[in-house]
Formats: structure tokens, C-alpha cells, sequence
């Protein structure tokens, strides 16, 4: 290097500072975006399914409302989704299991509608398998076990159909489960919740704990053989939300190999607005009651009604506004807390009031983004969007090897 070139240095380097500024943020985007390309993006919970019932909800197409479809997943680089089975948690026995069974039904009857992108996927093997070939790969939660009507056969059947894991509970305890929304009833599970646990296991179905109350989350951890999925809860931590975990769940979980998937909904992320929002409409769970009451069991309905009086309140100064920035808070809360391999994205997209920013699965290549610009490492970033779920059904379905081979 010649030493007359150094000397005018420092005024090339004030302009190369101020030309490269721009460029790196746009760097990063472009990290962003390729990362986002390149993964498997794998959200854990999308209320879709009760759209494909609604006459004007197609889900090939573009459509002017609710949060998925696939040319929106196309472009916010989702490729993979658990559908959710779910049916009001008061209706129990056969109608319960008829019911779920007519959702199960829809969305095989969808997925091969729109076989060219899609694939039913019933193991990660599967999900990677979609992937290589450029479709969206298609699983099913079961949101709820009053779905197998107290008969435990059906854990067997929902497996054969290709559910893949199955919530405890809903809003309302199960006869074998308490809801974190419910009075408890059972101390947690009963003799046959832990049988039901036990088969699930036996079948490969994950056991999500979203929905059930604490003690139904430790005594499911204590059985479970398999580590268990949050297919959709935030941290209590920065969110005082019965729906949340708090800080010593999350670390119960993670240390057995489980993990937390982040859910977007405001009240569930966001303090300020929980806060007002029990204030204004008299808790959201009292008000979702109301609503499926008057939605008759409709939860595209439900979840219409309830975007509309929040617009409402928040028009009216009554609610603030969430940016979705708090989903980067809760997923570096977690991380912080257990690391890069227990927190993951479980949306409650179709279910759920999103925060601004985050109007639909399109806008998903931003959360990639801030935790780029927030020092993530490409392959902390890749466990999140999906990795560590599929570590969770490849636990899961080696369990339910080792379990079947013992019979
Ligand atoms: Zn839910």
C-alpha cells in the first residue's frame, strides 16, 4: 500500500461510511430474504381450516380477508402448516368426534384440490420431502381432546388420518384435562388423560399443552415420553396471559427436549393492550364466549367479529396499537431464557387478532429480517422458523417406534 493514498484516507472513508450505510441495510434484507427462501418455514397453528366451510374463502386463491392462503404463503416463504382441527370444546362425545372428522376431511379434500402445491405431510421425513419439491406441506393439530369423544380408539384413528399432534384442551376443560380458562376440575389429568397422553406417544402424535392449565402442562410432562410442542403460547413473562408460559414452564419444556411456538395474538403478547382490552370488553375470554354464542360455533365468525370491535376500540383511542415487534420480543424472550432450540412460530393466524405489521402469513420474512439485524446466526434463525419442530415430530415418532415394538 502506497502512503500517499493513506493519507486521504479518512475524508474517503467519511463517503464510503455514508455510501455504505443504505447498502448494508439492504444487505440484510437480502440475507433475509434468502434465508427465508431457502428454510423451512413451519407454522404451528392456523385457524384455516373453518374458512374452507365459508362460501366465499378459496385456498388457491388471493382472498380480501383472514391471514392464509396459498398465494400468500408463496410469498411469505410459508412453507409448511398445521391445519387445526377445531370445534367448540363444550360439544363432547360422538357429535365431537363427527365434527372433527368433517374438518379432518376438508382439508385432505383441499390439500389434494390443490395437489400441485401441496402435499399431506404425516412425518418431518415428509415435510422435508414437500419441500425438495416445492410444495407447501400440509399437517393437522387436533385443537382440543374433547375431539375423541372420551374414546382413546380415536387418538389411533386421528393418527391414521395423519393428525399429528393434539392440544389437551380448548377454552373449556375436557373430562379428563384441565383449560387454563376453565375452572380446575381435575387437578390436571385424570388416570385416563394420562392414558390418553400414553397413547398419543404410543402413535406418534405430539402432545401440545397450548390451551391447558399449569398443572395439566407439568403432569403432561411428567408422562409424556415424548418432548412436548406450546403449538401456540407466548411468555407470560412480558405478558401476564393465562395463555402464556411462564419463564420456569418454558424451561420445564425446553429441558426435555420441547419446544415453545410463539403466538401473534395482542393480548397474548402485549401487556398495555391486554390490559385495556379487559378493561373494554370484560376479559377476551368472556367475550369469546359471547361471540360463540352468537357466531354459532363459527370461528371464522368469531375471529371477523373480534377484529371489528377491536378496530373499533382502537379507532376510539380505547386500545392501543401493537406493532409486531413484540412477536420479536416473546421469541427473543425465550431464546434468551432456553436458547435457539425450544422457541419456534405458532401464529394462530384465522384465530387470532394480529398485531400491525403482521396483517397476514405474507409478512412473515420480516420476523427473519429483525432477527438478523438483532445478531442471529442463519442456523439460530433456521431452528426457529422450523427445525425444531421437525426435531419434535422426529422425537416423537422414534418414541412411538420404540413404544409399538415393545407391544
Ligand atoms: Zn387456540
Amino acid at each position: 500500500m502506497h502512503r500517499n493514498r493513506i493519507v486521504a484516507l479518512p475524508a474517503v472513508c467519511v463517503l464510503i461510511a455514508a455510501a455504505i450505510q443504505p447498502a448494508r441495510a439492504d444487505e440484510i434484507s437480502e440475507r433475509a430474504h434468502r434465508l427465508q427462501f431457502s428454510s423451512i418455514v413451519l407454522d404451528t397453528h392456523d385457524d384455516t381450516t373453518q374458512r374452507f366451510f365459508t362460501k366465499d374463502y378459496d385456498l388457491g386463491k388471493q382472498n380480501p380477508t383472514g391471514h392464509v392462503d396459498i398465494p400468500r404463503m408463496r410469498e411469505g416463504g410459508m412453507n409448511a402448516i398445521f391445519f387445526s382441527i377445531w370445534i367448540d370444546g363444550r360439544i363432547m362425545g360422538p357429535p365431537a368426534i363427527q365434527k372433527a372428522l368433517d374438518q379432518i376431511d376438508a382439508v385432505r379434500e383441499n390439500v389434494k384440490k390443490y395437489s400441485k402445491d401441496m402435499m399431506l405431510a404425516r412425518t418431518a421425513d415428509d415435510v422435508r420431502r414437500a419441500h425438495a419439491q416445492g410444495k407447501i406441506a400440509a399437517l393437522m393439530g387436533v385443537e382440543g381432546g374433547h375431539m375423541i369423544g372420551n374414546d382413546i380408539r380415536m387418538v389411533r384413528i386421528f393418527a391414521d388420518l395423519g393428525v399429528r399432534y393434539m392440544t389437551l384442551s380448548h377454552f373449556y376443560n375436557t373430562e379428563w384435562s384441565d383449560s387454563s380458562t376453565d375452572k380446575p376440575a381435575h387437578n390436571g389429568l385424570t388416570d385416563f388423560g394420562k392414558e390418553v397422553v400414553r397413547e398419543m406417544n404410543r402413535q406418534g402424535i405430539v402432545v401440545d399443552i397450548s390451551h391447558v392449565s399449569d398443572k395439566t402442562f407439568y403432569d403432561a410432562l411428567a408422562i409424556s415420553k415424548a418432548p412436548l410442542l406450546a403449538s401456540h403460547s407466548s411468555c407470560r413473562a412480558l405478558c401476564n396471559h393465562v395463555r402464556d408460559m411462564s419463564d420456569d414452564m418454558i424451561k420445564a419444556l425446553a429441558a426435555k427436549g420441547g419446544v415453545i411456538q410463539i403466538n401473534y395474538e395482542k393480548s397474548f403478547i402485549d401487556q398495555a393492550y391486554k390490559d385495556a382490552y379487559d378493561k373494554e370488553a370484560g376479559g377476551v375470554v368472556q367475550h369469546l364466549s359471547e361471540l360463540t354464542k352468537n357466531c354459532n360455533n363459527d370461528e371464522a365468525c368469531i375471529s371477523r367479529e373480534m377484529s371489528k370491535l377491536q378496530e373499533k376500540l382502537t379507532a376510539e383511542g380505547k386500545l392501543p396499537h401493537v406493532s409486531w415487534e413484540r412477536i420479536i420480543d416473546h421469541i427473543d424472550h425465550a431464546v434468551k431464557l432456553v436458547g435457539a432450540d425450544h422457541v419456534g412460530l405458532g401464529s394462530d393466524f384465522d384465530g387470532a387478532d394480529m398485531p400491525e405489521g403482521m396483517e397476514d402469513c405474507s409478512k412473515l420474512p420480516k420476523i427473519t429480517e429483525a432477527l438478523l439485524r438483532r445478531g442471529y446466526s442463519d442456523s439460530d434463525i433456521r431452528k426457529i422458523l422450523g427445525e425444531n419442530t421437525l426435531r419434535v415430530m422426529e422425537q416423537a415418532e422414534r418414541v412411538s417406534r420404540e413404544m409399538q415394538a415393545q407391544k
